[in-house]
């Protein structure tokens, strides 16, 4: 039980993402100061949405220069705050290098983070942002869980460095944190476990791999018909209110799965296809699996994802994070909506 003083500065790794986007700005309009340590702090550009935020809010951003792979360098950043929120990890799906690419910078880069929590007294609370993929490694899992719905007890046994390494390297950051936690006693670490994040960034040129599923449902790249893939999703407004209430709520504890709804592919697109008509190449239909496995390398799928995803249900149960933290989500039908207007206003997706 951590009670957090809210005139102390709150830290925020990888403040320049998606996610983290909206998570300071709900700190600034709560009037809280934020630590951000950046990569590159004379970067104006990137900086610039969260600058435009903090001129209108009554909080104040301070930032620093800081890299997940330089130990130590999270430690200035970190001095006199009471609660750091980690979100900061790459969440790409094609890399060269998936050991270099994404599970150094997300398992070295936890590591760095927590020793330094370590280091640094005034911290008394940790959230950490992992993700539903350190749950649910391929959809074909949830077979193996009661009822076919993961609860925050369930771990991902299945990926690997060769099979979903994006989902691998989520799963050995958390199970880092959590060895890393249970090593001492004066700060306590609450998980975030979003499922797939959509809906509005402050920045609509963002780079997370959210904004290039959603252009794919638009732009024509799936126009034949989608995978029959089940995810979940959630908006990345309502997901900065639970990282919020991870951090401020004094009794909470352990992980949160993060989620809205359990949905196929086939219905955000139908969500779509509801408020932009056919003005966009949007998927109508599902495709045979086995077309999909056999034209998954000319797409860059693997077959293996292929074959322990496409048609299984993918299902998680949100009810402790509503109760536990109180929770509430907007329809992923909005969110989607919105999204892709975004990516309209920003000249992303062009109508047909
Ligand atoms: P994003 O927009 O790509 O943000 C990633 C952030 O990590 C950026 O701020 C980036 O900084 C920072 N970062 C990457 N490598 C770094 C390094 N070596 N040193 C310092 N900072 C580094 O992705 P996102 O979608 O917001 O993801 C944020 C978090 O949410 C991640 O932990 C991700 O796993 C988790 N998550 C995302 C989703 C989703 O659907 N989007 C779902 C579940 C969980 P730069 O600006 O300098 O590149």
């Amino acid at each position: 039980m951590r009670t957090i003083d809210r005139n102390k500065a709150v830290l925020v790794t990888g403040a320049t993402g998606y996610v983290a986007g909206r998570l300071v700005e709900k700190l600034l309009q709560e009037g809280l100061t934020v630590h951000a340590p950046v990569r590159n702090p004379d970067d104006h550009a990137r900086l610039k949405y969260l600058n435009t935020i903090a001129e209108h809010s009554k909080g104040e951003i301070k930032y620093f220069k800081a890299d997940l792979m330089q130990q130590g360098s999270y430690n200035e950043a970190m001095e006199g705050c009471d609660l750091v929120f980690h979100t900061a990890s790459p969440f790409i799906n094609s890399v060269k290098n998936p050991q270099r690419d994404l599970v150094d910078p997300a398992l070295l880069g936890t590591e760095n983070v927590l020793h330094s929590a370590n280091e640094i007294e005034s911290v008394k609370r940790v959230v950490l942002t992992s993700s539903c993929v350190a749950i649910i490694g391929d959809a074909k899992d949830c077979e193996s869980y009661p009822n076919g719905i993961a609860t925050e007890n369930q771990w991902n046994t299945s990926s690997t460095l060769d099979h979903q390494a994006y989902s691998y390297s989520k799963t050995v950051a958390e199970k880092k944190a959590w060895e890393i936690s249970k090593q001492q006693a004066r700060w306590d670490l609450v998980v975030v476990n979003p499922s797939f994040v959509i809906g509005p960034g402050i920045n609509p040129n963002g780079t997370s791999e959210s904004f290039n599923l959603v252009l794919q449902l638009g732009d024509g790249r799936m126009k034949a018909g989608v995978p029959e893939f089940y995810i979940g999703a959630v908006d990345v407004r309502d997901l900065a209110v639970a990282h919020y209430l991870a951090g401020f709520t004094p009794e909470a504890e352990g992980r949160h799965i993060i989620s809205a709804e359990n949905i196929s592919f086939l219905q955000l697109s139908e969500a779509l296809q509801a408020k932009f008509g056919d003005a966009f190449p949007f998927p109508r239909k599902t495709l045979p699996k086995f077309l999909v496995w056999l034209a998954a390398p000319s797409v860059g799928l693997k077959r293996k994802m292929v074959k322990l995803n496409v048609g299984y249900k993918w299902q998680v149960d949100n009810s402790k994070g509503k109760k536990k933290l109180g929770v509430s989500y907007r329809p992923v039908s909005e969110s989607i909506v919105e999204f892709f207007q975004q990516l309209i206003d920003a000249g992303l997706v062009k109508a047909k």
